[in-house]
């Protein structure tokens, strides 16, 4: 919301019409600060009215007032600072560069740019006062560039976050059951997936084992010093519409009891919670006593799809520890973290007046 004027701010979705797209529609539906003005795709779909285009996919209908409007190129002129992209990776990487030349806030989905030296990998909760590497972008016209991280990324850093703080993480070992929307639309074929798992998913192994020493790092004289930790992933698709379960394996620095851990998962918040953005969960960790919990189809949305779950804490020896974490993947591992994002940067003073 401006200050001045108590008018919405304006932004604009690049990708509007693919899964991460239309999930940025309906979260910012009744969004307290934005207004979603520009809708950008590709050329099979510029120059039509969203409703014509679009494969909804999201539970409820297209928002009125967006299924009127008309879809544009993805060529930066749109009338906002703001722009969230949910753009294929094939063309995100220029498309983004383009927009944030021309002055705008690019809020990407996309790897292209994640581990660039002077781009902020963002969790708020985890590691916010990375968002000062924009201060080190040389776009131009005063445009920048913040990522979210990997959606199987995202559980999995700000679980290890508060352990990472007090215990030290030396080593991670994961195993990933990833949901069928994580593969975008039409994704994977039903043939291939019903009644199957299928124990490979392109260039995903790498992201995960990468972007956590990104994230965990420590921010150093305008620079991220990577965490040392060593992550090892296996990564896996299941026949599951939303939310990433992953299976950890971690081996801590210093000997703790399981209370003591639990203790400082239930105890962690961040700049979100303290801030109160709109997107905030209250707790950005739940955890489940319960051993069956979480679950994918129960526990995804829970705090409206912000909020990681964790379950099945166990002590397995030689300071190592197993559990489970998960998170939706299309909401706080894409548009909804990338809306908080957003938030986190406009309370920090990155929103220029114009
Ligand atoms: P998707 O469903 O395939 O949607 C891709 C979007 O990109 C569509 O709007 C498409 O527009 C647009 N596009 C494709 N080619 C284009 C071009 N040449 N010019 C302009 N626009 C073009 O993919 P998604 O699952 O939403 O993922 C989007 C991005 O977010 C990807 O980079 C993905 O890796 C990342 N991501 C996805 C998830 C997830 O859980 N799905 C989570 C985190 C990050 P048309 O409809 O006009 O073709």
């Amino acid at each position: 919301m401006n200050k001045e004027n108590n008018k919405k701010i304006p932004v604009g979705i690049l990708g509007a019409t693919g899964m991460v797209g239309q999930k940025f529609i309906k979260l910012l539906e009744n969004h307290p600060w934005f207004e979603i003005v520009a809708l950008g795709a590709s050329s099979r779909s510029a120059g039509k009215m969203y409703g014509e285009v679009v494969n909804w996919q999201v539970d409820g209908a297209i928002p009125q007032i967006i299924a009127k409007m008309k879809v544009q190129s993805c060529e930066p002129k749109y009338p906002c600072q703001i722009v969230f992209s949910g753009l294929d990776s094939s063309v995100a990487g220029e498309i983004e560069n383009a927009f944030a030349n021309a002055g705008h806030l690019v809020i990407s989905n996309s790897k292209n740019h994640r581990m660039g030296t002077s781009i902020p990998l963002l969790i708020p909760e985890v590691n916010a006062d990375h968002i000062e590497l924009i201060k080190t972008q040389s776009f131009s016209n005063g445009g920048a560039i913040v990522t979210n991280p990997n959606c199987s990324v995202v559980g999995l850093a700000t679980a290890l976050k508060p352990l990472d703080d007090i215990f030290s993480v030396k080593a991670v070992d994961v195993v990933t059951l990833q949901a069928l929307s994580g593969a975008g639309y039409p994704g994977v074929p039903s043939m291939d997936i019903l009644n199957n798992v299928i124990p490979y998913i392109h260039d995903e192994e790498d992201k995960v084992e990468t972007e956590p020493q990104k994230i965990l790092g420590c921010f150093n004289d305008g620079k991220v010093d990577y965490h040392p930790m060593k992550v090892s992933a296996q990564c896996t698709r299941v026949p599951v519409i939303d939310g990433h379960l992953e299976c950890v394996t971690l081996t801590l620095g210093q000997k703790t009891s399981k209370d003591k851990i639990l203790d400082a998962w239930k105890e962690f918040s961040g700049e979100p919670q303290k801030l109160k953005l709109p997107s905030a969960p209250n707790n950005p960790i739940v955890y489940f006593e319960d051993p069956r919990y979480p679950q994918p189809r129960r526990h995804s949305n829970l705090e409206r799809g912000m909020a990681v779950s964790t379950g099945r804490l166990r002590e397995v020896g030689d300071g190592r520890w197993k559990f489970i974490v998960l998170s939706h993947n299309t909401i706080r591992g894409a548009a909804g973290g990338a809306i908080l994002n957003a938030e986190i940067l406009i309370k920090k003073g990155y929103l220029r007046d114009e």
